[in-house]
């Protein structure tokens, strides 16, 4: 049996038990070993569903929160993937493994650059680079999904004109201390929101965000 498998299964016991029903996403983090992801301080605690430090003053997200957010995503093989926030790399890496093309932007060089290790050494499908994501990535566009893992005041316009016809964002919006999670569809030009309470997160820092 591989390092950890065994509290892997348990983690994906216990998101089925919170309510996580997509296949793809529950095999997804049965398989990204979590604990490469999180400060060696912490690895004994990898699998536990809860937030962790990863340096800057930042945290990989809660296990609930990335498989939540994923299944919100509805991801599919081959669906290209925007991701703004690739902190400790983990919620990329778990797109990655469900057979996303995922492009991610985090505005800490320090964080971008243990995330890219991580993907070279793991051969990941996954294109990173540092900068401001409240801009989104236009290069790249129109993205079949976007998944911002901080808080924005708004949802940015870059982003919801980056979005593909059809496509979800999955973003919390709401003021820097609680969020709603919303989860929105574009329909016909326009985006058609849902939200979802009981989340929170850091802030999203940016021009099309908080200062
Ligand atoms: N997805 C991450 C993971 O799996 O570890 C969780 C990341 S953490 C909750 C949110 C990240 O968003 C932080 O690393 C933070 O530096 C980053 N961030 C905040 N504002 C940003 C911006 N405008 N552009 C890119 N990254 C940003």
């Amino acid at each position: 049996m591989g390092r950890f498998e065994l509290e892997r299964r348990e983690l994906v016991g216990m998101l089925k038990e919170k309510g996580i029903t997509d296949e793809t996403v529950l095999a997804a983090i049965g398989t990204v070993e979590r604990h490469l992801f999180v400060d060696p301080m912490f690895v004994n605690r990898a699998y536990e569903d809860s937030a962790l430090p990863i340096g800057s003053e930042q945290t990989i997200s809660q296990p609930f929160t990335v498989a939540f957010m994923s299944q919100a995503l509805r991801p599919r093989k081959g669906m290209k993937v925007l991701e703004i926030g690739t902190g400790s790399g983990y919620q990329a890496a778990v797109l990655a493994a469900i057979g996303c093309r995922v492009f991610t932007i985090e505005r800490h060089l320090s964080l971008l650059m243990s995330a890219r290790k991580l993907f070279d050494v793991q051969h990941l499908r996954i294109v990173a680079k540092g900068g401001d994501g409240s801009i989104g990535w236009s290069e790249h566009a129109p993205y079949d999904g976007i998944i911002v893992t901080a808080g924005a005041p708004s949802i940015p316009g870059p982003l919801a004109a980056q979005l593909a016809e059809g496509g979800r964002i999955v973003i919390p919006v709401g003021g820097m201390e609680a969020q709603r999670l919303h989860v929105a569809t574009k329909v016909n030009g326009l985006l058609q929101v849902e939200v979802h309470d009981g989340f929170k997160f850091v802030p999203l820092i940016g021009k099309n965000a908080w200062n």
